[in-house]
Parts: C-alpha cells; structure tokens; sequence
C-alpha cells in the first residue's frame, strides 16, 4: 500500500501488534471463535511521517452498526458542552442564523449543546441506530458516511464544522477534507480533535491503536494533510480528553498560526516526534508494559484475588489480545452499556457484565477505561474505602 496522506511508498513498520479481530464488534455466544482476525500494524511514512495502519477493515464493517454512544459518559458530555460554549463565544458570538455541521455526530450530544446556543445543526453520522437515536431527541441526523457524494446532497455551507474523534477513522481521507473545504464557509471554522500521537506515545497509550483508527497524526502531520486541501490550522491546544486530544482550529488558505501553535510545532520538532526511531523507542517500551501488566495480573490470580475488567472500551480489546489476558484472569467486563449485555469480548472472549446488576464484587477492577480516571475514582470511592484495587494500566500524564 502507499502512504494514506501523501501516496508515497516509502513505509517502514513502527509498531507491530500482531493479528487482532476488529476490536468493536463484541461478539454474541454463537459468533465466539468465527471472528476474522487481521494484522494490527503501524507503518510510518518517510515522506509525510504519518504513522498508519496498513491494512484497513472496511469502514462498511467497522462503521455501519456501531454502538458507541457519546452521551452515556458524563466527562464526555461536560467536554462537548464546554467545545460548543468555546467555539461560539471565540468566533460567533452574535451573529445571527449560525449554523454547525458534526461530522460523525454519534447520538447528537455535541449538537445539543450547539442547539441550545441558538444553532442551526445537522448531523452525519454512519451508523443506523445511533442516527435513529439523534434524530428521535430533535438534532436532525443524515444516516450516511461523510463524503463529497453526501455532501452534494447537503448542499449548502456552515459557518462552523465539527469533527470529534472522527479524522483519524477516514478511509475515504481526501474526498472527506475536500467536502469538508466546500461546506466551510469564507469566514467559517473547521474543529478537528484527534488523539495527539505525541501524547499516545508519552503515555504508551498504545491501546488507542486498532483498527479504526486508521491515522496517527501529530501537528506535522495533519497539517500536511489539510494544507493538501488548501485549508489552514492557524491555532490548536492539547485538551485532556482520551488521555491528550487535539483541539485544532481551521480555516481555508491563508490564516497566520498563533504563538501557541508555533510553540507546539516547535516542541514537537524538538522532541523528534515525527520520525521512524521514536516509534521504534515506543514499540520496545510497549513489549516491557505488556511483560509488567501480565506479571501483576498472574500475581494478583495466584494469591487468589478476583479481577474484573473496569469498562469494555473498543481500545481494551488491543490491549486483551497484545498481552493475551482472557476469561481465565479476568473474569468479566463491567460496563454501563446495556446494548452490550449478554455480549463477549472479540478475540479473549470475556463475557459483558452490565453494572447495575452485578451482585459480587472484584478484589481488583483493571481499568480499561483509564482515560476516564478522575471520573471512575470520584464515582467509586465507596468501593475503593471498601478495598477494591482499582490497576489503571495507563496512566496518562494529561489526565482526564
Ligand atoms: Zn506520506
């Protein structure tokens, strides 16, 4: 394959995970042992220096049917609340009849918070049911994959566009910021938040890979790719959200980058970010946290402590199946997620328990969820004062 931003053939592997099932698909008792399992490897591109999966599992698979919903974490919820204030109070207070497009607009909790701000919203959003889900609580909801043909269809432009956790997941990566160029009004902003490669390589959140997410950007490297679709990121922060998440702000050719952009264009550049030996460093860092998290669970197992996994997130699933944990050392997923009872993990084939029916307690949760650290410390303390350990496998140094 060739580089999925800039085409060149240059790749070399960076981080090689082995062959894993497509991580969000939780499996149902008679799919256990029938899922396909597909190479799980990052290359890095001596050109552009985007690092990438190079293989790709169709996004009809991957995307269709999710059952990730946005609203049912509350962190998540403050977090969209608090992007809708900031975006309207820096670049559309008082203008009247504006308007916002999400890309990937999930269940509309992001659009909610643009609603009550007086917007006019529409939503894309690839997967059926989440899209029955936004339309039915009033955000209007296209049912489709984000691209030039859905966006003939929309036809018209929006002074801001939106896409939270989305970028990196684009099969269609070019055809999507084109259509993204044409909907952006002259004036308009184009947000883009992604997981920032750097702080997935500091904090060896190496379970952020899978495959889904087909693109690992750092500044350089998403700029590369807007600057190919004549738009312009003049200004960007790094937000605590998913253990370091990008806030980049764009608009089309022309903008001039604020100082702290500069500044973090620079910090990367001195880091050595973007080059093929510091993802090299990061895959020997990850075989040394995989040969330490197995140690402490076999330890935990032989003193006879139980373990439940804290969460079922898709990204648990990379991390189950590079360090090969099944049903034997964990016994159960604890999730709040009841569209996932009765379901099993792809590949380890841990059952699903649903939270609020769970009627024994672990001696040690493992968090899988560990981006959601503060939350799930503050919402258990009861369960902590009462001696349950709770193993953040990941400790994020931008926490959230
Ligand atoms: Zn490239």
């Amino acid at each position: 394959m060739n580089c999925r931003i800039c085409d060149s053939n240059s790749l070399d592997l960076a981080v090689d995970l082995g062959h894993q099932p497509w991580c969000n698909h939780f499996l149902r008792q008679d799919e256990l042992g029938k899922e396909p399992f597909y190479p799980l490897r990052v290359v890095f591109c001596g050109r552009c220096h985007a690092a990438q999966l190079d293989f790709t599992v169709k996004k009809e698979i991957m995307f269709g049917d999710h059952t990730y919903l946005s609203g049912v974490t509350r962190s998540l919820s403050e977090h969209f609340r608090n992007v809708a204030i900031e975006i309207d109070t820096r670049f559309f207070r008082g203008r009247t009849g504006k308007s916002v497009l999400d890309i990937g607009s999930n269940d509309g909790t992001q659009l909610k918070h643009f609603q009550a701000l007086g917007y006019d919203v529409l939503g894309v959003e690839s997967s059926r049911t989440t899209a029955q889900i936004a339309n039915a609580a009033g955000v209007p909801t296209v049912n489709a994959f984000f691209n030039r043909e859905t966006m003939r269809g929309i036809g018209r432009q929006f002074d801001a566009i939106n896409a939270s956790g989305v970028f990196f997941h684009l099969e269609e990566l070019h055809s999507v910021c084109d259509s993204i160029r044409t909907a952006l009004k002259e004036d308009g902003v184009f947000i883009v938040q992604f997981l920032y490669m750097k702080s997935i390589v500091e904090n060896l959140a190496f379970d952020q890979i899978y495959h889904e997410h087909l693109l690992y950007y750092t500044l350089e490297t998403i700029e590369a790719l807007l600057n190919l679709h004549a738009l312009t990121m003049f200004d960007a922060y790094l937000a605590p959200i998913h253990g370091g998440s990008i806030m980049g702000f764009v608009t089309h050719r022309g903008a001039r980058p604020s100082a702290r952009l500069d500044a973090m264009r620079a910090q990367e550049a001195a880091d050595g970010c973007n080059t093929l030996a510091a993802y090299q460093a990061f895959a020997r860092r990850i075989e040394i946290m995989k040969i330490e998290n197995v140690d402490f669970l076999n330890a935990s197992r032989r003193a006879g402590k139980r373990i439940f996994g804290f969460g079922a997130p898709v990204k648990g699933n990379t991390m189950l199946n590079y360090f090969g944990v099944g049903p034997s050392v964990i016994e159960c997923l604890v999730e709040k997620n009841e569209l996932r009872r009765g379901l099993y993990s792809p590949g380890m084939h841990i059952p699903i328990a649903i939270e609020s029916e769970l009627t024994d307690l672990p001696d040690v949760y493992y968090v899988l969820a560990w981006n959601f650290k503060k939350e799930i410390i503050a919402n258990n303390a009861s369960l902590i004062d009462r001696g349950v350990q709770f193993y953040f496998p990941v400790n994020p140094a931008v926490s959230a």
